[in-house]
């Protein structure tokens, strides 16, 4: 659900797109709970909602010459519970953006939405839109896990969700799991696994679980409330999550995705390969492939300052450091790992050279393996891959 991937984009030319096009991510700051693991920007004053698409629309024309290319390969309404929306107010923002871009006919649109907000009549409707992908935020399945973390929905609502969708006719479908919750053990992730698998879906986000400072759940953790998963803990889960859905199928083209064949997301991955997207909304960020910029982080500012034409948002140039470190650490995410080739045409000698010398320990280690001129994590590199993206970049 994040407005901006922290440390999700990176550039790779791969099979999906013939050109670089754009993609545009709308955020919706709101959610009928605070979980309390997350530190996303949301707040719970839904009735801000009339305003808050008023100005999204305003944002929209306003930043009619922000991409480069009109032409969009995906849009991804995250949050935030963008399920809190009604379908005029998705139809309001789809007409601004038919205005403007063209929707390639391909186009990825997908719509990320809580179990307990995806009624029949609710996915009726919303397929009457273009969407064409489902993410839902499951996390687990588990009523006693879902509870600690303050989820609103339980797991007979998750399953229920995703067939519901299904007859619907939605038929590509993203759930996100987390693993490592308080007090998880080993083996209950993998029967959540096991649960998920069983939903026939196409695409699993899954996530270890991280305590964010000011969080509810990093609270709990200061004051010793919580029974913490061990580190040996949260690798095993990994290695079994790798296994499992494996075995089933599914391609893991990213360190925390999962995909069955076909069904690689292309929003995720223009991130990881630095297509120029839009963010809109409150905390929303925006990349045009020499800066970075993001939204304020207040819905009521973000609202007044559309309104009133005051500022909205910070920028900042990206250098050729920036731009290094950033396609380091996400290209190293994913299966196609550092293209060697890309590093020296985009990046010059000097950053290929400070690239390799600092990777050739964990080649010798086999953490990192060399195919075709491309630096992949092994298995085992994964499990250490902080450490390695933070060696190869330079700060
Ligand atoms: S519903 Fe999503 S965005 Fe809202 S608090 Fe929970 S995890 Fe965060």
């Amino acid at each position: 659900m994040p407005t901006y991937p922290t440390g999700k984009s990176g550039q790779l030319l791969l099979e999906i797109l013939p050109s670089k096009m754009s993609g545009i991510y709308v955020h919706v700051p709101f959610c009928k709970q605070r979980c309390s693991y997350c530190d996303f920007y949301t707040g719970l004053n839904t009735q801000l909602i009339p305003d808050y698409i008023e100005a999204l629309v305003a944002e929209l024309y306003k930043r009619k010459e922000y991409l480069p290319d009109k032409r969009i390969q995906s849009i991804y309404f995250g949050g935030g519970t963008p399920s809190v929306l009604s379908i005029q107010e998705f139809e309001r923002v789809f007409q601004g953006i038919r205005d403007i871009y063209r929707l390639e006919p391909q186009a990825e649109i997908t719509f990320e939405a809580n179990p307990d907000d995806l009624t029949k009549e609710y996915l009726q409707q919303i397929k009457s839109l273009p969407f064409n992908r489902l993410s839902i935020g499951i996390q687990s399945f588990d009523n006693e896990a879902l509870q600690g973390i303050n989820r609103r929905h339980t797991g007979e609502q998750a399953v229920e969700a995703v067939k519901t969708a299904q007859q619907a006719g939605f038929d590509n479908i993203s759930i996100d799991l987390i693993y490592g919750l308080p007090g998880q053990t080993v083996d209950n992730w993998r029967q959540q696994i096991r649960k998920a698998l069983r939903l026939d879906i196409q695409h699993i986000s899954a996530y270890g679980l991280t305590y964010e400072e000011g969080t509810q759940l990093w609270l709990q953790r200061e004051k010793g409330l919580l029974q913490i998963c061990p580190d040996e803990d949260m690798i095993a889960m990994y290695e079994i999550l790798i296994n499992e859905l494996s075995r089933k199928g599914f391609e893991a083209y990213e360190i925390s995705n999962f995909a069955r064949a076909g069904y690689r997301s292309r929003h995720n991955s223009s991130y990881w390969k630095q297509i120029p997207y839009l963010g809109l909304g409150p905390s929303a960020h925006s990349f045009d492939l020499s800066s970075r910029q993001w939204n304020v982080a207040s819905t009521q500012q973000y609202i007044k300052a559309l309104r009133q034409g005051g500022d909205f948002f910070e920028r900042e140039e990206l250098s050729l450091r920036d731009r290094y470190n950033d396609y380091v650490m996400l290209s190293l995410r994913t299966s196609e790992g550092i293209d060697g080739n890309y590093l020296r045409s985009e990046f010059g000698t000097d950053w290929e050279s400070y690239c390799l010398e600092n990777i050739k320990s964990f080649i010798k280690t086999e953490k990192i393996h060399v195919c075709n001129g491309h630096f992949r994590l092994t298995k085992s590199g994964i499990l250490i891959s902080d450490h390695i993206m933070a060696t190869l970049m330079k700060v």
